[in-house]
């Protein structure tokens, strides 16, 4: 599959933790249903070249832009998963009856949420579905992760999550991350500091939603290796809507980033894209 020409439209990279933590994640490049691995391509030329198209990556349909990084307007507007309440987990609307598809958000927001501190660029907290660990940390491009509680809904984890907010940022700093130059933390250490500073406000939830609805996790440190060759020394970024083909030498990879020696691509920001691939 990797010999040629391939067609399709950009999906998220398929992103895969290496088997040992000395090892490096592995990426595949989606293109439709074509698959590109990514690791076998680094330090040979790689060719992207967007042919103008933009299709939904919910409902298929031609749209001139993406929203919200691959979907239709009509979809946008309509799908609960593209509602401001995913970003805010906190402002949850389920119960007043306004949730844009509870059959939905019962199968995706009411299931267990993990609430995890990450390396990107330094220290975050961030939440995340139970299921989705570890894929979200490596579309972080974090290198060091650390699980610290459980709880039973996306809203839940979001009023944790704003507890935290309080002592420690929520933002991955892009430029930075793919600088490579982050220093490797003590994230147990951070862990403790942090629980001691929010205890009474996690202590209010408990007394609010149950003792057992927020639960201590004895988190598994997580660490991660990117398959990087070379860090740019200045970030300069591609984007096809002003330059449709983008090509380079393919010198890293990290979070949802090509790295280029011509620049860097954000290629989740591109999903939907119709492009060929050589
Ligand atoms: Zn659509």
């Amino acid at each position: 599959m990797t010999d040629g020409l391939v067609q399709g439209c950009l999906r998220k990279m398929a992103v895969e933790p290496g088997p040992t933590q000395a090892q490096p994640v592995s990426y595949q490049l989606r293109a439709g249903e074509h698959r590109i691995d990514l690791n076998a391509r680094l330090g040979s030329p790689l060719k992207l070249r967007w042919s103008g198209a933009i299709a939904c990556t919910h409902c298929g349909r031609a749209t001139k832009k993406s929203f919200a990084q691959g979907y239709c307007y009509p979809c946008f507007k309509r799908l609960a998963q593209c509602d401001t309440c995913i970003m805010k987990p906190e402002t949850c609307h389920y119960y007043q009856g306004t949730c844009r598809d509870p059959a939905w958000g019962e199968q995706h927001c009411f299931q267990p949420h993990i609430v995890y501190l990450a390396n990107s660029s330094g220290l975050k907290v961030g939440i995340t579905r139970k299921t989705q660990m570890p894929t979200r940390w490596l579309d972080q491009g974090a290198i060091q992760a650390l699980p610290i509680l459980e709880v039973d809904t996306r809203q839940q984890s979001g009023f944790v999550e704003m507890l935290f907010k309080e002592h420690v940022g929520d933002r991955t700093n892009w430029r930075a991350m793919l600088k490579g130059e982050v220093a490797e933390l003590d994230l147990k250490a951070e862990r403790d500091r942090l629980m001691a500073a929010t205890a009474s406000g996690l202590g209010q939830l408990k007394s609010e939603y149950g003792e057992d609805a927020i639960r201590e996790l004895d988190g598994q440190h997580h660490a991660f290796h990117y398959p990087v060759e070379a860090f740019p020394r200045k970030i300069v970024s591609h984007n096809f809507d002003k330059q449709p083909e983008v090509s380079g030498i393919l010198q890293g990879i990290k979070g949802q980033y090509l790295m280029l020696d011509t620049g860097v691509i954000n290629l989740r920001k591109f999903t939907g894209y119709e492009v060929s691939v050589a």
